[in-house]
Parts: C-alpha cells; structure tokens; sequence
C-alpha cells in the first residue's frame, strides 16, 4: 500500500478538510463502483464530521440496496446544493454525470475534482486526480483514504470493496494487480465480508433479469470464424419480461467468455429509437479506440457507445466497422 500521499493526494485531501460540505457525483446507469466508489468516499467524510450528500441521476438501484448506510445515495434533485465542494468519481466524462437530465433550468456546473480511473476520461474537473492503472475507481479512493489515515469505517470498507470486487469483475479483469490484493486486504481487514458481499452482488438475480439475459443467451451471432459475438436486445424484450436497464449487467461478459472470441459486442435499443452499446475484448483488438469513433470511450478491454436516435441505423454501422477490424 501506498504510505506517503503523493502530491495530488495532498492536493485533494487540502481541498475536502477544507471544505464543510461536499457532493458526491458518479456516473448514469450507475455500477458497482459508481455507487462503492461514492459512498465509500461519502462515508469516511462523515466520519471526519463533515455535511455529505452523494446523488446520481439513476438513484438507487434494487440491487445495491443491501449496501450499508445506501440510502445516502439520492437522486441528483433540480437543484444542486449551493456552495459545496463538488467532487466526481468514476465518471469518464462530464455529460455522464446526467446533470442536463436532473437540474431545472439545466445550468452549467463546475466539478472542483473529477477523480477517476478511465483512460478515455476528458479531465473536465477544475481539477483531477486520475489513475487509469486502478482497476476502479474505489481503489483510488482506498489508496487515498489509506495514504491520509482518514477514518475507514466498516460500512466504507464493505462499499469500497464491492466497488473494486465488481469492477475487476471479482479480481479478474486486467488490471488487477498485487495493489488490488492489497487494497481488499486492507478492506476486509477493517470489517467488509468477502462472503456476503459477493452473495449479494452475484447470487440475487430477480426472475425477470434472469428471463433478459436468457432471451440475450439465445440471441448470441458468431462471426469471422467465431472471433466476433454479438447480440441484441428490443424493447419488446424488456417488456415481455418487465426487466429494468440494469437487468442487462453481465451480458456482454458472458459473449466474451466464448473460447475463441476476441470481441463481444452487446446492443441495447432503446425505447425512444436510441442504442447502447457495450463492447468487450479480449485483448488483440483495443474496443475503447473503436468506440471513440463513434462518441464513444472506455478502456481498451470494455468500452461503450450510447445513440439517441436512429438504433438501428447506428447498431449497423457499428457492425460494418467491427468486422473491417478484423479484415484487417
Ligand atoms: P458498459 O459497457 O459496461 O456500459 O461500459 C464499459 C465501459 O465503457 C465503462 O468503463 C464505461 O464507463 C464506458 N462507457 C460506456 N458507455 C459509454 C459512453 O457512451 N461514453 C463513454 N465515454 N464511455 C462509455
Ligand atoms: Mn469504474
């Protein structure tokens, strides 16, 4: 672990004991590490006697409804609380934090620190502190918390930990380091149960999420000799389901996991004409470069594209351009 704080840590550390209050931002369609990373920031604030309040556009998601002290996590209001230190975790670029989506009349905010770990992240913070050699964003948040000896109490060391747990998809995703190892040791040492948190995270699927990622199952395309899986999603089926936007965690994952596929590419259509998509890789092709093209980003093994309008056309073009890759 990291024992003395390197200037950007010092750096944070002056502007938050500074500060009375503080918000806490993270990215829509929140994750794991959205929610860890935020909380468990949020929580060894309030430890230190601090006002904290920790929105996201998307609220609270069932899943992540037994993490301790959750209902801390509020849905961003209309209006930002004024004169508070505004910080962002885990949020790749600004217009992912859906502030346009929540405050009325949409006015323009500026994000004192925009701490993250995507390599694809714009630097739109006043300032930021950015480490795309975490593997989420809750390790930098354990590594500074760790690094200052500010308060880790065992709510924050439980958040923090499914944070890193979820986004290394459970210590296995590149990126995962013996750092990694270190940081969960620690945060198991101060009271976060490996056991429950991954029952939790993994062993509560709701009927209807199952029946989504069946009918995605079913779904699934090989192409070029089965180096390239894809497969889609309709409205039509989250209805048939009643499944809700999260129900689609995993999914892409489970293409990947295919022997043989180097690209997995899972597409979402939206309701209201739009797309999602989610792209993995292996490792011989870089989905994050590919999904810049389209105003996309990410990481090299796992990025993503949203379209507001116009799916289909758009899931198409993105197909051309995938299989172009490979031909090359
Ligand atoms: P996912 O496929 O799980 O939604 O996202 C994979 C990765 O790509 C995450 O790191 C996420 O932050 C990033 N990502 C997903 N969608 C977008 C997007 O529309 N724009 C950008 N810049 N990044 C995205
Ligand atoms: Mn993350």
């Amino acid at each position: 672990m990291t024992t003395t704080p390197s200037a950007p840590y010092n750096e944070l550390a002056a502007a938050l004991s500074a500060a009375s209050a503080i918000t806490i931002l993270s990215h829509l369609r929140p994750d794991g590490d959205a929610y860890g990373s935020t909380l468990g920031l949020g929580l060894s604030l309030l430890a230190l006697g601090k006002q904290v309040r920790i929105f996201n556009r998307d609220g609270l998601h069932s899943l992540y409804r037994f993490l301790p002290r959750a209902e801390l996590i509020e849905k961003t209001p209309a209006v930002l609380p004024a004169g508070n230190l505004l910080v962002a975790l885990d949020t790749s670029t600004e217009d992912r934090l859906g502030l346009a989506d929540s405050l009325r009349p949409a006015v323009t905010v500026s994000v004192d620190w925009n701490i993250d770990h995507h390599v694809s992240n714009t630097g739109y913070g006043r300032r930021q502190l950015i480490d795309p050699s975490q593997p989420a964003a809750a390790c930098i948040v354990t590594d500074f918390l760790a690094a200052l000896r500010w308060p880790l109490p065992a709510d924050a060391a439980a958040a923090l930990y499914v944070g890193i747990m979820t986004d290394t998809g459970s210590f296995r995703h590149r990126g995962t380091s013996a750092r990694t190892f270190d940081q969960a040791a620690l945060l198991v040492s101060k009271g976060a149960d490996p056991t429950e948190l991954a029952k939790h995270c993994y062993q509560t699927v709701s009927r209807p999420r199952f029946l989504l990622q069946q009918r995605a199952l079913a779904n699934w395309q090989f192409e070029l000799n089965g180096a390239f899986a894809h497969t889609t999603l309709t409205p039509a089926d989250f209805a048939e389901f009643d499944a809700l936007p999260e129900d689609t965690e995993g999914i892409v994952e489970t293409g990947l996991s295919v022997s043989g596929v180097e690209v997995a590419a899972f597409f979402e259509l939206k309701p209201d004409g739009g797309l999602k998509t989610s792209l993995r890789s292996k490792g011989r092709v870089n989905v994050s470069a590919l999904a810049l093209e389209f105003g996309g980003g990410g990481h090299p093994g796992a990025a993503g594209i949203g379209y507001q309008q116009d799916g289909a056309a758009a899931r198409e073009l993105i197909l051309a351009r995938l299989r172009k890759e490979f031909a090359q």
